[in-house]
């Protein structure tokens, strides 16, 4: 016996197929299944994807806004001063919190694997510790990865190496770092260097925060490909933001490119925060910021949209929507043409699940039936309606349900209620 039919919803490739469930597999998927379940769901008219991902956030800040006090600046550096203010006054209880309800938001959006960096400058780590807590707690619905992340610096901030290694004792899964706010570049390029052969000794995956400045010179992503390839961690490796790529000089990028895409590095701009943070000490002309998301993907280079913030220092908006995330990313890269629409698509579902290593995800048989339905015909509409996720199913249990919502209509001679599909 089957426990979980979904009838008839359309693909991201646009097949239509029902999908059988047995336990926490996907046990079929086919144009048609004969047999019964336990439940079914009719997914006719609506789009069936893989569950959303997010390799970029930072969940022991998150839906803390205003907390001791809102960004005035609006700058990426006010926020790690707030930053540094608030992690000392929350307490594990407290971070512990703010995370699950978070993580309620991204499960009943779909959202159910997600990347957080952990600030690991402060000697209590508390903010380890919460989140450790917290991966737990979700695990049977959300697969959590946590970064050891030396907020203020591997070098700048006192104990920031050691803290790292204290957090990855701790079983933090990902070695992070950010070069570009070490007191030097000769320190950044140092701390990339010591980064990686932390994690090439550990075996684990690095991703950085790599070059989040409108500094042209900024160029430690260069630093990180070197220390890749040199160290064999290729595939391994993860460059987030990268905005410093957007104020380079052409000639520069097109050396770096392929050294970027030898080293089998992916890139993770986050473009909410990207088009929010950066270009804020410029007047007119006023830079996006967004790093070279078409050109890296053109050279073969992996590119995931990332979320970053929800309602922290750095960022006052936010749903734990992917859509709202390759939405922005859609504009500010101008991926226009329909085949990069539907990419922007695939980064926040299939890209972002290979960025962070899932092995046992999408929609085939045997992989975990993890699986999004959504009130849109295919990826594009989602996109553009940021659609509601209908039923939500995690390893193989439907978690979260939201009723479709058309609007009930009182003009005369037009229809009784509109939805905005086309
Ligand atoms: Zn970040």
């Amino acid at each position: 016996m089957l426990d979980l039919i979904i009838r008839g919803g359309t693909l991201p490739d646009g097949r239509v197929c029902d999908i059988a469930i047995a336990g926490d597999r996907i046990a079929d998927i086919a144009p048609r299944i004969d047999g019964a379940a336990a439940q079914e769901i009719d997914a006719t008219g609506d789009l069936v994807s893989p569950p959303f991902v997010d390799p970029h956030f930072h969940m022991d800040a998150t839906l803390s806004y205003g907390t001791p006090r809102v960004n005035a600046s609006g700058t990426l550096l006010e926020g790690i001063d707030l930053w540094g203010e608030l992690r000392d006054l929350a307490t594990v209880d407290e971070m512990v919190e703010r995370a699950l309800r978070y993580c309620d938001w991204a499960a009943s959006m779909g959202l159910l694997a997600i990347r957080s960096h952990v600030d690991t400058t402060p000697g209590h780590l508390n903010t380890v510790r919460a989140m450790i807590e917290v991966r737990e707690k979700v695990r049977p619905y959300i697969d959590l990865q946590l970064v050891a992340f030396p907020q203020d610096g591997l070098y700048r901030a006192a104990n920031g190496r050691a803290n790292v290694i204290r957090a990855l004792d701790m079983g933090v899964d990902v070695v992070g770092g950010i070069p570009h706010f070490e007191r030097t570049m000769a320190d950044g390029a140092a701390s990339v260097r010591d980064l990686c052969e932390i994690a090439a000794e550990r075996g684990l995956p690095v991703d950085m925060h790599c070059d989040e400045t409108d500094d042209p010179h900024s160029r430690h992503i260069e630093t990180l490909a070197y220390e890749t390839t040199r160290l064999g961690l290729q595939g391994r490796v993860a460059g987030s933001h990268l905005t410093s790529m957007h104020s380079m000089d052409n000639y520069y990028v097109s050396k770096l490119l392929p050294l970027i895409a030898e080293a089998g590095i992916s890139a993770i701009p986050n473009p909410l925060i990207n088009i929010v943070l950066q270009g804020r000490h410029d007047t007119f002309p006023k830079r996006r910021g967004l790093t070279r998301v078409k050109e890296m993907q053109a050279m073969g280079i992996p590119v995931g949209w990332g979320q970053d913030c929800v309602l922290d220092p750095w960022y006052s908006l936010g749903t734990a929507d992917m859509l709202d995330v390759a939405f922005m990313g859609l504009h500010v890269a101008q991926m226009t043409h329909p085949q990069e629409m539907a990419r922007c698509f695939t980064m926040v579902t299939e890209t972002n699940a290979a960025i962070m290593g899932l092995t046992d995800y999408g929609l085939e048989k045997g992989k975990l039936a993890s699986l999004v339905i959504l009130d849109a015909a295919n990826p594009v509409e989602a996109l553009r309606l940021r659609a509601t996720r209908l039923a939500v199913v995690s390893k193989g249990n439907v978690i979260a349900r939201t009723p479709r919502a058309d609007a009930e209509m009182s003009l005369s001679g037009r229809p009784r209620t509109v939805a905005r599909r086309h």
